[in-house]
């Protein structure tokens, strides 16, 4: 099975592919000659997975999913959420991103938070929703050199390290995104 991921992402691509059973290919959007941006205008998550989702299916005709990911604080009633990646600004800066969240909780004692992924599958001619979450704290410092984004100030409920300390295949078996993909593995194994 073929599936284009409608996403530019490199180290998204990276840790799906290592997730997924290698009968099914994701096609990347270079390789159906899609450079533009995509536009991400919704504020939900959710929204913005099927807005990307049925852009490339609407203007390619091609079975396709999108993600979309989000950070969500309690005590920052759910930011920065949709907002995670300019949260700093739109320079979408990582390092700059875990900056502005630290100096937002410094005088927060609940440092409570939850990334959540969902992903909208356009399979022939049927929208299908995947949602997957993983609770932790957000540290006081920033710890760790793996993983991207908000990584290394993520330490996931049940660990003392950070998503940035922890190894790839922990990671996907614990994440928002690892937990979502397997919903969709699981679903594309049973429609075939
Ligand atoms: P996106 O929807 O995947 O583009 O992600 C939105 C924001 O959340 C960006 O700032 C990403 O860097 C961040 N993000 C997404 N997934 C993860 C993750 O697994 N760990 C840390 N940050 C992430």
């Amino acid at each position: 099975m073929k599936l284009i991921f409608a996403s530019s992402n490199h180290n998204k691509i990276l840790e799906l592919q290592s997730i997924l059973p290698k009968t099914i290919t994701i096609l990347s959007l270079e390789s159906i000659g899609c450079f533009e941006d995509i536009p991400e205008t919704s504020d939900t998550i959710e929204g913005n997975a099927i807005q990307k989702a049925n852009y490339i299916t609407e203007k390619y005709g091609l079975d396709c999913f999108a993600d979309d990911t989000g950070l969500e604080v309690d005590s920052l009633n759910g930011a920065p959420g949709v907002y995670s990646a300019r949260y700093a600004g739109l320079q979408r800066s990582a390092d700059d991103n875990m900056t502005k969240l630290l100096e937002a909780l410094s005088h927060k004692e609940n440092r409570k938070a939850q990334f959540k992924t969902v992903i909208a599958l356009n399979l022939r001619g049927e929208q299908y929703l995947f949602t997957g979450t993983a609770r932790g704290e957000i540290t006081i410092a920033k710890t760790g050199n793996q993983g991207f984004g908000y990584d290394p100030i993520f330490q996931p409920e049940g660990f003392q390290e950070t998503f940035a300390q922890l190894s790839l295949e922990i990671k996907n078996k614990i994440s928002h995104r690892g937990k979502a993909t397997q919903q969709l593995i699981d679903f594309l194994n049973d429609s075939k």
